[in-house]
């Protein structure tokens, strides 16, 4: 019998699996996937998760393998500025950057650390149910009997659906994709993260690397044509986010929906608990859903610093965490809708040049600081 098993080998499993290493604690993580081979291209992790990595020792590791990023600018089409949010000072205060990396290569960085013997691919959960332990049945026939279950295993998780028969999928009616290219961007844009906002549509990008660029792009599912090539979506904005569509291979390119997760009033139950995306899944506006899974990770930690009792970690997990992940879902979404107006942009984008950067910055700490 296992004491602890964590479904789900993505970020939060995964840091989640770090933090119990560090308090010394036996666990077991089961991953559908054949391998740890996220897609997604790249993601930016912000300067609350990389707090969090350098308690783990793995902040050096993970700014090595990305880029730091100390700005973000929201630009119009033609890249002309509408907010900027200079960070440097804060990411100074906090003794940590702001990284945009590979997905691939952070999740191989946090599951070397845990030891790949800890994870069990190929391992996807197809009931949980709860008798005096919770019986874990996967599709390769395995049955396993936990203690104590952690349900990592994203925003359509199963053992959501099947323990707490909850969860309602929100669609935000716009088209997503990402790429990853091999492109030479302007020095000027190397350590700042862009948004472009057209009508309707926008367009972000950022360095991953030495030559590799991330970059998405969103348009409201109404515009979509299945014959329409992506480039062609983009045409009034500035040849440059025209030459990075161009220069990315179709088979680098990934389209999704954006959904969230309808907020559920309990994310534990007796002997186990949902993290991450499986708790509180968000539309990616703020770069936060990763970052509010990692943080899940250190609070469950934090707690076990002082009591052993998972049970009560469970509940004083969701009290702590609640008010902020509640933050993080409501202003995403409130923001994929304004970025993604069709009519009065210029209004939009005129007060928008209004609001102070310090107003910006205010926001950025409220994100980047840590509960205790
Ligand atoms: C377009 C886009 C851009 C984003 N950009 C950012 C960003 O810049 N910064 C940021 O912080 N966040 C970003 N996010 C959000 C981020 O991707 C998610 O919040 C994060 O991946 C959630 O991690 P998780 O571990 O909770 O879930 P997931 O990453 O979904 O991981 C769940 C894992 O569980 C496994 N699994 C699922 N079901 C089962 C099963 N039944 N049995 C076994 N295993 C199972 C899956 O294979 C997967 O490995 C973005 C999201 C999108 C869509």
């Amino acid at each position: 019998m296992n004491s602890i098993s964590i479904v789900g080998a993505g970020i939060g499993g995964l840091t989640l699996g770090n933090i119990l290493n560090q308090h010394n604690l036996d666990f077991t993580i089961y991953e559908s996937a054949p391998e740890i081979k996220p897609v997604g291209a790249g993601i930016m992790m912000a300067v609350n998760a990389m707090q969090i990595f350098d308690q783990l020792g793995l902040k050096e590791k993970i700014e090595n393998a990305g880029n730091k990023i100390h700005g973000i600018s929201i630009t119009d089409e033609k890249l002309k500025p509408i907010s900027k949010t200079n960070i440097l000072e804060l990411e100074q205060n906090y003794n940590s950057g702001n990284i945009a990396i590979h997905r691939a290569e952070l999740q191989k960085i946090l599951a070397v650390n845990i030891s790949l013997e800890n994870i069990k691919l190929n391992h996807f959960l197809s009931s949980i149910q709860k008798k005096e332990n919770y019986i874990l049945n996967f599709e390769n026939k395995i049955e396993i009997e936990s203690k104590i279950v952690f349900g990592a295993d994203g925003i359509h998780s199963k053992i959501r659906n099947q323990i707490f028969e909850t969860g309602k999928i929100r669609n935000a009616r716009q088209m997503c994709w990402r790429g990853l290219v091999d492109f030479e961007l302007p020095e000027k844009y190397h350590h700042e993260a862009f948004e472009v906002w057209g009508k309707g549509k926008r367009f972000g990008f950022v360095k991953l690397s030495d030559k590799k660029v991330y970059w998405y792009a969103l348009i409201n599912e109404s515009k979509y044509k299945s014959y329409s090539r992506l480039v062609d979506y983009f045409y009034d904005f500035d040849p440059l986010v025209l030459n990075i569509l161009e220069s990315t291979l179709e088979e680098n390119i990934i389209l999704n929906d954006i959904i969230d997760l309808s907020p559920i009033p309990k994310w534990y139950s007796e002997n186990l608990c949902l993290i991450g995306d499986a708790a509180h899944a968000t539309t990616p506006n703020m770069g936060q859903g990763a970052c509010q899974a990692i943080e899940d990770a250190y609070i469950i930690g934090k707690l076990l610093e002082k009591n052993k009792d998972f049970n009560s970690i469970f509940e004083k997990f969701q009290k702590i965490r609640r008010k902020k992940v509640n933050y993080v879902v409501n202003t995403s979404w409130k923001i994929g809708q304004i970025s993604q107006w069709e009519n009065g942009n210029s209004l939009r984008n005129f007060f928008m040049r209004l609001i102070p950067e310090s107003f910006n910055l205010q926001l950025a700490e409220k994100i980047i600081k840590l509960e205790r």
